[in-house]
C-alpha cells in the first residue's frame, strides 16, 4: 500500500484552491517592506495575517542585536543546550525574561509549538489527567498526545463544563493539569479566567495558561490575560512564543515551582533538538527590553483593535467574538466562498488568513485579520473598505466575483 495514498483527499482540495485563485495556504512574500507592508504577486500588500502584534520586526534596536549576535556567535548553534552546552544568550534571556513575567524560572525553546509539546509532556505523564479547552491550539493537542497522558476535553470557555468532568474524575490516580489560552488563536475570544479559578479552588489542579497571543498585548506589564485579570498568582505555569508579539523566533515556558529546573532534563522537545539561533535569542532579547520600556506599542495596538473592529461592525459583518482584540475573524459561509472573498481582498491589496476546518472551531470558514500596532490609521480604513468592497457584498452568498 502507498503511504501517501491517504492524503489523496488533500490534495483534491488544494487542487480545488488552486482552480479559484492563488494559492492561500502558500503564499509567499517576495518582498519584506515594513512590519506591515510587502509585495506578493508582484503588488505592494497591506499585511493584516501576521500576528505581528507589536509591529517590531524591523525595529532598528532588535535588528542591530541580531547583527552582533551573528558577529559575536555565529549563525547556529549546531545542537542542544543538554548536548553542546548553552550559549550565554540562552541564559540571558531566561534570566531577564523571568523578570519580565515576574517568575522565578523561565525556559526558553527553540519554537512555541515546542514550548507546549516540551511543558506538557514533561509535567504530565502517562497517569496523569490534562484537561483541555476543546479549542485549543494543535500545539497544546499534540503536546498532550507526547505526555501520554488521558485527554479530557471541556467545552469551550466553559468553567462549568470543566468542573463536572473534574468531579466524574474525582478519586482516579495521578495529577490533573488544566491548560488554556489567554486570546484564543482564530476567533480572539479570551478565556473566563476567574471562573476557571474558581474551578481551581474546588478541584486543586494545576493551570497552565498559553498566552501566545496575549504576551505584549494584555495587562498593564504586558504579561498577558492573568496580567490583565490581576490573577498571575493563580497561574502554576505559563507559555507563550516569541513569534507574534516579540517579532522573533522561539517560546517559553515560565512558573515558580521549586522543581521546575529540572524539567529541562524531562523534556524531549527542549532536550533533543537545536537550541535557538544566536540571532533570534538576542532579538528576543532586545524586543521584550523595547516591549518594557514602550508600552505604548500596547496603546497604539489597542487603539487599532478597535478601530478595525468596529469599522467590521457597522459593515455589518459577521464576526466570531464580541470582544475586541488584535485578533478579528470574519464567518464566512462556506469554503469556496471563504476562498473567493480571500482571493479578492489579496487582489486588492490586503493580507489576511484563510482559515477553514478542521483548523477552526466548530467547523467554521473565516477570513481572519490580525491587528499591528504599525498599522496607521489609513492601513486600518484601507482594509475595513477592502473588505466592504469584498466581503460584505458576498458575505452570505454563495461566491463573490473575485
Ligand atoms: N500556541 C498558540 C496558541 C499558537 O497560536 C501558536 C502559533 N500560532 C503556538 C502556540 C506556536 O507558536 P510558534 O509559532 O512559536 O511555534
Amino acid at each position: 500500500m502507498d503511504l501517501l495514498e491517504k492524503h489523496r483527499g488533500i490534495a483534491e482540495r488544494h487542487a480545488r484552491m488552486l482552480a479559484m485563485g492563488v494559492n492561500a495556504v502558500g503564499v509567499t512574500n517576495e518582498q519584506m517592506i515594513s512590519p506591515t507592508r510587502a509585495i506578493i504577486d508582484g503588488r505592494e500588500t497591506i499585511l493584516a495575517g501576521t500576528n505581528n502584534y507589536m509591529g517590531i520586526t524591523f525595529d532598528a534596536d532588535c535588528i542591530a542585536a541580531g547583527k552582533q549576535a551573528l558577529e559575536d556567535f555565529g549563525t547556529g548553534t549546531t545542537g542542544s543546550r543538554i548536548a553542546n552546552g548553552s550559549f550565554a544568550l540562552h541564559t540571558q534571556l531566561e534570566r531577564e525574561f523571568a523578570q519580565f513575567l515576574n517568575r522565578k524560572h523561565c525556559i526558553v525553546f527553540t519554537t512555541g509549538y515546542q514550548a507546549n509539546l516540551g511543558m506538557m509532556s514533561g509535567l504530565a505523564g502517562p497517569r496523569d489527567t490534562i484537561y483541555l479547552d476543546a479549542d485549543s491550539h494543535s500545539s497544546i493537542y499534540d503536546g498532550c498526545t507526547l505526555s501520554g497522558a488521558k485527554l479530557v476535553r471541556f467545552r469551550h470557555n466553559d468553567a462549568a463544563d470543566l468542573d463536572k468532568r473534574l468531579t466524574r474524575g474525582e478519586g482516579e490516580e495521578g495529577g490533573k493539569l488544566v491548560v488554556l489560552e489567554g486570546i484564543y488563536s482564530m476567533l480572539g475570544d479570551r478565556a473566563p479566567l476567574s471562573d476557571f479559578i474558581e474551578v481551581k479552588k474546588k478541584h486543586g489542579f494545576q493551570l497552565l495558561v498559553d498566552e501566545a497571543h496575549s504576551f505584549g498585548v494584555l495587562g498593564d506589564h504586558g504579561r498577558g490575560l492573568a496580567d490583565e485579570a490581576g490573577l498571575e498568582d493563580d497561574i502554576d505555569f505559563v507559555v507563550g512564543t516569541f513569534s507574534k508579539s516579540v517579532g522573533a523566533i522561539g517560546g517559553f515556558g515560565a512558573g515558580n515551582h521549586p522543581l521546575f529546573e529540572y524539567l529541562r532534563y524531562a523534556m524531549r522537545p527542549y532536550m533533543f533538538t537545536a537550541s535557538s539561533s544566536p540571532a533570534s535569542v538576542a532579538t528576543s532579547l532586545a524586543a521584550i527590553r523595547k516591549l518594557a520600556a514602550e508600552p505604548q506599542r500596547r496603546q497604539r495596538l489597542r487603539e487599532n483593535s478597535a478601530r478595525l473592529f468596529d469599522g467590521f461592525r457597522a459593515l455589518g459583518l459577521d464576526m466570531g467574538c464580541g470582544q475586541v482584540s488584535p485578533v478579528i475573524a470574519v464567518k464566512c459561509p462556506d469554503e469556496p466562498s471563504t476562498i473567493a472573498m480571500w482571493n479578492a481582498l489579496l487582489k486588492s491589496g490586503v493580507y489576511v488568513n484563510i482559515a477553514l476546518p478542521p483548523g477552526t472551531p466548530n467547523k467554521l470558514c473565516l477570513l481572519r485579520c490580525s491587528v499591528s500596532a504599525a498599522h496607521s490609521d489609513a492601513d486600518i480604513d484601507r482594509i475595513i473598505e477592502l473588505f466592504g468592497s469584498v466581503v460584505a457584498q458576498g458575505h452570505g452568498k454563495q461566491a463573490v466575483n473575485a
